[in-house]
C-alpha cells in the first residue's frame, strides 16, 4: 500500500483489523510502502481486504494497493514487524491534540495530567519532528528520549491508543519545559512578552486584553499596524463564527482563520487596528491548551521573528533573535527538525498554507514527466517540488529579500528534496531577473523554465481545479515582471497551462519614485489624478513630481490602483505593511450597495501585434474624485470603485472571448468584495468562474503555478 500510510496510526489499525478477522501475519513499513501479510481462512482474508481501505484511519490517504498470493507458512499471531528502509515515504502533516488526549491533559488522575507533550497515534507533531523515513521513533527528534516502562507497555500493546505512537512521551521519560509554566503565565498576566516554543517554531505571546502589552510587542517586533493573531479556546466570544469557519478552526490543521470581529470582543484595538476582522486560532498543542486555561484570556500569538523574516525554530537562533524581544523564553528540549509557520485562511481559501497542511500534496492535473523544483516569486515565498502527479508546496518562508530568508529557502529545499527522495531535473522560476529565487534557479546547472508571474497565478488556479484550460484569467495583483520588461499586475490572459496571450490589461501609470510609490500610495494617486485630468490635492506633489522624469517605472498593477483610490479617499496615504491601503479600502466598502463607476475598455493605441484591450483605471479615479468633491459618502465611493473594476474586467472577458471558463487569481482576489463582484458579473456574462480554495491566490501560490506550467511544457515536448 502507498500513500499517506505512515505516522497516521496505520499499522495499529491493520493490527486491530487482522485480529478482528482472526488472521495471522505481520504489518511493516518498508520505505514508502506499508506491507501486510495475512494468513487464515479464505473468507476472512477477503473480508480483511475489503475492510482495509474502507475503514482506514481518518488521517490516512491510500493511493494504491497491490496484492499477491503466497503459500501459507502456518503463522499463529499477528505482529507489527520492524520497519525497513526504501524509497522515502510521505510524511504526514502535524496534527492538533485529539479529544482523547485533551481529556487526559485535564484529568488529575491521569499520569499525563497537565503534561505539555502528550500525544497519541491520532495526534501530535509529525512533519516538524521527522528526520528521515521510514517513520519510526529513531528517525524522529524524539530519538534521544528513552521510553519508560509505562510508555513502553503502551507503545507495544496493540489494544492501546498509543500503540506505535512514535512521539509517545510522559512526564517520567519525555521532553520538559525549560522554565515552569507558572512563570510564563505570571509574565503574561503582568503584561510581559513570552517567546513560546511551539510545534513548528517559536511564537511571541502577550495578553491580548492589554494595550500596553500589545503595544510593547509591536514596538519590539517592529510591526507597527499589521494585524496580529489571537489564540483562544472560545472564538465565539471574540468573533461571529460561521459553521464553516468553526469546522475549519477545529480541523486537525488548526489554522488561523480571519473572522468578523465582535464589537464587544475582549481584545484591545491594538491587536488589529481599524480592522473589522480578527485572526483567531484554537490551541493546537497541549502546551497551548495549558497556556489558554492558565491565563484564562485571549493571547496574541505571532511568529517569533522580526517582521517578514522566517520564523525562528532552532533553540540557539531563537535565543539570539528573540532574547531582546521577549521578557521570558518558554522553551523545551524536543528539537524541531523543520520550521513550519501557522496557516492562515479567509472565507474559503488559504492565505498561507503551512502547519497542518504541509507536506501534504496538492494534485497536478497532469504528470510531471521529470522531477521539477519551482522556486516561486519573492514576497510570501514558497517553493514547490513536483513528482509524478503530486506537487509538494513548502511552508511559508517569508519575504525572500533578506539573507535570513534566503538561507531558510536553501535549507528547507534541501530538507524537502531529502524527504521526498527527489533529484530535480528541471527548475522553474519567475521572469524577474533580480529575484533571489531566479538567481538561485540559474545557478543550479539544470535546465530552467521561465514562467511569467501572472501566467503562474492563472495556472495555479486552473491546476488546483484539475483543469488545463483554455480559460480567460483575470489576474489582479501587486507587481510582476512582464514579457516586455515592464511591470504588470492588472491582467487579462487567454491561457492554458503551457502558454498565454495578454488580451487586456490595466492602463499603465508611472509610479513616481519607484518603490517609494509602493510605500506612499498618495504618489500613485497623484499620478492617476494627472492622468485623469483632475487637480492633485497634495502640496508635496510639486516636488515629488520631478521624479517622474528620473524614476517612474510604468506599472499596470491592480494593487496600485487600489492604493490610489485609498489615498484619494484619505483612507491611507502611507503604508506600514504590504497591501494595507487596499485592505482598508475593502473594509470601507464593506457590503455598501453602489452602482459601478463607468470604466472605458478600449483597444490599445500602440501597434501591438494583436488587438489588446486597455482598461482605463483612471476613469475610476476620476469618478471617485468627482464624487468626493460632490460630498458623496466615502463608503459608497469605495463600493462603486470595486464594482466598477469588476464590471470592466468582466466586460473585457466578454469582448475578447475564446473561452467559457474564467479563473480569478492574484493577491487582490483576497479582497472578498472584489472576488464576489467579479464572480457575479462574470456569471451574468455566462462564464463558469473558478477561484482558489486549495492554494493561496497571492504570491505563495506562484511556485505551484510555475510547477504546473513547467510540467505542461514537458508533456507537450514528449
Ligand atoms: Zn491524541
Ligand atoms: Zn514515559
Ligand atoms: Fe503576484
Amino acid at each position: 500500500m502507498r500513500g499517506v500510510v505512515q505516522g497516521v496510526g496505520f499499522r495499529p489499525y491493520v493490527h486491530r483489523l487482522a485480529t478482528r478477522c482472526g488472521l495471522a501475519g505481520f504489518v511493516s513499513n518498508e520505505g514508502d510502502t506499508v506491507v501486510v501479510e495475512v494468513e487464515g481462512l479464505e473468507a476472512a482474508v477477503e473480508a480483511f481486504a475489503v475492510a482495509l481501505t474502507a475503514e482506514a484511519p481518518p488521517l490516512a490517504r491510500i493511493d494504491s494497493v497491490a496484492s499477491e498470493r503466497l503459500p501459507a507458512v502456518g503463522e499463529r499471531d499477528f505482529v507489527v514487524a520492524r520497519s525497513r528502509a526504501g524509497r522515502s515515504a510521505l510524511v504526514p502533516p502535524d496534527v492538533a491534540t485529539c479529544d482523547a488526549c485533551l481529556a487526559e491533559l485535564f484529568d488529575p488522575s491521569d499520569r499525563r495530567y497537565r503534561y505539555p507533550f502528550l500525544n497519541c497515534t491520532d495526534c501530535g507533531p509529525r512533519f516538524t519532528i521527522v528526520v528521515g523515513t521510514p517513520y519510526d521513533r529513531p528517525l524522529t527528534t524524539m530519538a534521544g528520549f528513552e521510553l519508560c516502562a509505562d510508555c513502553r507497555r503502551e507503545y507495544e500493546d496493540p489494544s492501546d491508543r498509543r500503540f506505535h505512537a512514535e512521539p509517545i512521551a510522559c512526564p517520567a521519560c519525555g521532553p520538559r519545559l525549560s522554565v515552569p509554566l507558572e512563570e510564563a503565565v505570571r509574565v503574561l498576566l503582568e503584561g510581559g512578552i513570552v517567546a513560546v516554543k511551539g510545534i513548528g517554531g517559536y511564537h511571541l505571546a502577550c495578553d491580548a486584553t492589554s494595550s500596553p502589552a500589545v503595544e510593547r510587542l509591536r514596538e519590539r517586533k517592529r510591526r507597527e499596524e499589521k494585524p496580529l493573531a489571537v489564540l483562544t479556546a472560545e472564538p465565539e466570544l471574540l468573533a461571529a463564527v460561521s459553521d464553516d469557519e468553526r469546522a475549519l478552526l477545529r480541523s486537525p490543521a488548526r489554522p488561523i482563520v480571519l473572522v468578523p470581529r465582535r464589537a464587544d470582543a475582549a481584545v484591545v484595538e491594538e491587536v488589529a487596528p481599524g480592522s473589522p476582522w480578527l485572526g483567531v486560532m484554537l490551541p493546537y498543542s497541549p502546551l497551548h491548551h495549558l497556556l489558554c486555561v492558565d491565563t484564562g484570556r485571549p493571547l496574541v500569538l505571532t511568529s517569533g521573528n522580526l517582521t517578514d523574516e522566517p520564523i525562528a525554530f532552532d533553540d540557539e537562533d531563537a535565543c539570539a533573535r528573540l532574547g531582546r524581544i521577549a521578557d521570558l523564553v518558554l522553551s523545551h528540549n524536543r528539537p524541531i527538525h523543520r520550521r513550519c509557520e501557522d496557516s492562515v485562511w479567509r472565507a474559503g481559501f488559504p492565505i498561507r498554507r503551512s502547519r497542518g497542511y504541509v507536506p501534504g500534496a496538492v494534485a497536478l492535473p497532469l504528470t510531471a514527466q521529470r522531477p521539477i523544483v519551482a522556486v516561486g516569486a519573492e514576497l510570501k515565498s514558497t517553493f514547490c517540488v513536483a513528482r509524478g502527479r503530486d506537487a509538494f508546496l513548502s511552508a511559508h518562508l517569508g519575504d525572500l529579500t533578506s539573507e535570513e530568508a534566503y538561507r531558510a529557502f536553501r535549507t528547507d529545499l534541501r530538507l524537502y528534496l531529502e524527504m521526498l527522495g527527489v533529484e530535480p531535473e528541471l527548475v522553474a522560476c519567475d521572469l524577474h531577473p533580480d529575484y533571489l529565487s531566479t538567481r538561485w534557479a540559474w545557478e543550479q546547472g539544470l535546465p530552467v523554465e521561465e514562467v511569467q508571474h501572472h501566467h503562474a497565478h492563472a495556472a495555479a488556479c486552473l491546476a488546483e481545479h484539475g483543469e488545463t484550460g483554455p480559460a480567460l484569467a483575470i489576474v489582479l495583483d501587486g507587481t510582476g515582471f512582464g514579457t516586455d520588461g515592464t511591470i504588470w499586475g492588472g491582467e487579462l490572459l487567454r491561457c492554458d497551462l503551457r502558454s498565454f496571450e495578454r488580451v487586456a490589461h490595466l492602463e499603465p501609470v508611472p509610479l513616481p519614485g519607484g518603490d517609494a510609490a509602493v510605500r506612499e500610495p498618495w504618489r500613485v494617486a497623484a499620478a492617476y489624478l494627472e492622468r485623469a485630468g483632475r487637480p492633485v490635492p497634495w502640496q508635496r506633489w510639486a516636488e515629488v513630481r520631478q521624479t517622474l522624469a528620473l524614476n517612474a517605472p510604468l506599472s499596470s498593477g491592480a494593487g496600485r490602483l487600489f492604493d490610489a483610490v485609498s489615498a484619494l479617499l484619505r483612507v491611507r496615504e502611507r503604508v506600514t505593511y504590504e497591501a494595507q491601503a487596499a485592505i482598508e479600502l475593502e473594509h470601507l466598502a464593506g457590503d455598501t450597495e453602489a452602482e459601478p463607476y463607468p470604466c472605458t475598455v478600449t483597444p490599445a493605441r500602440d501597434c501591438a501585434p494583436r488587438a489588446t484591450l486597455v482598461v482605463r483605471g483612471s476613469d475610476l479615479v476620476a469618478a471617485a474624485h468627482d464624487d468626493l468633491r460632490a460630498g458623496r459618502e466615502p463608503s459608497q465611493i469605495a463600493a462603486a470603485f470595486h464594482e466598477g473594476l469588476a464590471a470592466a474586467f468582466a466586460e473585457a472577458c466578454a469582448r475578447v472571448g475564446g473561452a467559457t471558463t474564467a479563473v480569478l487569481s492574484g493577491g487582490c482576489f483576497q479582497n472578498l468584495r472584489l472576488l464576489d463582484a467579479t464572480r457575479r458579473r462574470l456569471e451574468r456574462h455566462g462564464f463558469r468562474v473558478l477561484s482558489h480554495s486549495l492554494v493561496p491566490p497571492n504570491d505563495a501560490g506562484v511556485s505551484y503555478g510555475q510547477a504546473t506550467v513547467a510540467a505542461a511544457r514537458l508533456a507537450s515536448c514528449a
